[in-house]
């Protein structure tokens, strides 16, 4: 199927989510993830009207931005090490999966600008997941305040790959009210409107909760 078939599918469901609970489709930021595909797949994303394109891996996403570059925004979804952080600092829009001082430290250090981040909160307590455990984000974020180039935008989760609409219901809605209790905390360099939360098999029960920017590699460009 092309990218455009793909969207369009997409589209009409995202509309449906929205109407459920009177929300504008423009409210809602789709990233493409492009990580299983190639740079000619993720021009046609980009073609297709979807600017905003998210990679898992460093060097996955300074392959495909060497030839792309600034045709997109780029997202940084991954495990991001800290030595590698001043390989895409200049070039990402946001990074979504930021858990560690010591990668806020490092993007502190290596850039010029102030960068949006998403801080990552394991919501379902899966040791394979990556992520600040609920009772720690708002410490982590506290922390945060000494790095001024580190501004905090939003909060990301992954949700396990289960069927259970119910059960990816209660992660998406524990993950918008841990972000209101930080939104609560008035902190000048964390702001904190957005959730990054929904992939290809629950984005439509995401902005059902509330999400801001749903991240879509397979259902969009394929896997
Ligand atoms: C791969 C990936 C996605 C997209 O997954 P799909 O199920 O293919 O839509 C979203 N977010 C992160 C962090 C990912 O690694």
């Amino acid at each position: 199927m092309s990218v455009t078939e793909n969207l369009a599918i997409i589209r009409e469901k995202m509309e449906q989510a929205c109407r459920k609970v009177n929300r504008q489709l423009d409210e809602i930021t789709v990233i493409g993830v492009t990580k299983y595909v190639t740079i000619e797949r993720t021009e046609e994303l980009i073609a297709a009207g979807i600017t905003n394109v998210g990679e898992n891996r460093t060097e996955e996403l300074l392959h495909k931005y060497e030839t792309i570059a600034k045709k997109a925004n780029w997202h940084f979804i991954g495990t991001l090490q800290s030595r590698k952080v001043k390989d895409i600092v200049d070039k990402v829009s946001a990074i979504h999966s930021l858990d560690r001082l010591s990668v806020a430290k490092q993007i502190n250090n290596r850039s010029d600008e102030p960068i949006d981040c998403f801080i990552q909160v394991n919501i379902s307590g899966e040791e394979t997941k990556h992520g600040l455990r609920e009772e720690d984000v708002i410490p982590f974020i506290n922390e945060l305040q000494q790095f001024e180039k580190v501004h905090v935008v939003g909060l990301m989760t992954m949700a396990p790959h289960v069927d259970n609409e119910e059960e990816l219901r209660s992660i998406f809605r524990q993950l918008r009210k841990i972000k209101e209790s930080v939104v609560e905390q008035k902190f000048a360099h964390a702001p904190c409107n957005y959730l990054s939360m929904g992939m290809s098999n629950d984005y439509h029960i995401a902005i059902e909760e509330g999400a801001t920017h749903i991240r879509i590699g397979s259902k969009l460009v394929g896997s």
